[in-house]
């Protein structure tokens, strides 16, 4: 029998264009799964912030460059019910809870001396039945929160090694319903069997509080590689502001989709400046262990809009 074959992803959130780092880290992605011979899978993460029309666009961009993928994307706001049945779960084991606390409140706790950075310190964890009902009292709808047994995760990446992170009693559905992010893709890589998770590395801090949420729910962790990100000539990560960023910006500056992903083949030492490159031919070139591990400073012509 042929060994299952895994599958990497790109996930883009559909609030506007994707720009030339957004569109850097999905030929990374792809790179990486077709070179390993896994499938490749795009995923909508439209559970919130959703610009209408975005998500037509980012897939139209993707093509452009070359990027084809294996099955129908999919979208997670029609997979609620997945990831009401993991909160579910989690929930019947005893590891949720409900918390009342404001963006306001927690920034107020975590601010205090001895707080461990970027975690949630526990208030609503164990409260007792007459302060959760004062906090019932105030109408708010709470959010529900893991309840976490370790400080720390370690996840493997392919180009950090162990990464030993925070996780903390993380929120798995906001207040207003939604699942939270960290749920969301846990839950959608296990169920559409992506064991490889290529992303920009703002995303590495997150990935100790997925892997250990995966493990709660019994579903096998990916591997992780955490790539560097566009950077403007500040320093400062590649935004909308920083002029002809997006493949519609360098189009009206006459630069082909081609020649885009020219560039970026020379931002990851596949190519030479001005070389004609295709997708399957940095397939051809590609070697992980060549990746630059500093981010990709872009520089940038005014948009000509
Ligand atoms: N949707 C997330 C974003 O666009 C990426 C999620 C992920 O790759 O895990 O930032």
């Amino acid at each position: 029998a042929e060994a299952p074959v895994g599958a990497g992803r790109f996930a883009p959130s559909p609030s506007g264009d994707l720009h030339l780092g957004n569109l850097r880290t999905a030929v990374l992605a792809w790179l990486f799964a077709r070179s390993s011979g896994r499938r490749f899978l795009v995923r909508v993460e439209d559970l919130d912030r959703v610009r209408p029309g975005a998500e037509q666009g980012q897939l139209a961009d993707l093509a452009a460059l070359g990027i084809d993928w294996d099955a129908e994307v999919v979208h997670q706001s029609r997979r609620r019910r997945l990831y009401d049945d993991a909160i579910d779960r989690l929930t019947r084991a005893g590891l949720t809870y409900e918390c009342f606390c404001t963006r306001r409140e927690i920034q107020q706790a975590t601010s205090a001396p001895h707080a461990p950075a970027g975690a949630y310190p526990g208030t609503c964890r164990a409260l007792s039945a007459t302060e959760r009902e004062e906090k019932k009292a105030s109408g708010r709808p709470p959010a529900v929160r893991l309840r976490a047994a370790t400080d720390f995760f370690t996840v493997h990446d392919l180009l950090h090694g162990d990464f030993t992170g925070i996780v903390d009693d993380l929120v798995l559905r906001r207040g207003d319903g939604t699942p939270a992010y960290n749920l969301a893709v846990v839950v959608d890589d296990a169920a559409q069997g992506i064991d490889q998770v290529v992303r920009g590395d703002d995303l590495l801090a997150s990935a100790p509080r997925q892997a250990y949420l995966a493990a709660l729910l019994d579903l096998p962790a990916p591997v992780y590689a955490h790539v560097p990100l566009a950077l403007n000539e500040e320093g400062q990560r590649l935004a909308k502001r920083d002029g002809a960023v997006t493949l519609a910006d360098q189009r009206a500056l006459g630069h082909t989709p081609a020649e885009v992903l020219g560039r970026i083949a020379v931002s990851l030492r596949l190519a030479d400046p001005g070389e004609p490159v295709t997708l399957p031919l940095l397939l051809d070139r590609w070697n992980p262990s060549l990746l630059p591990r500093h981010p990709w400073v872009f520089e940038t012509e005014p948009a000509r809009r």
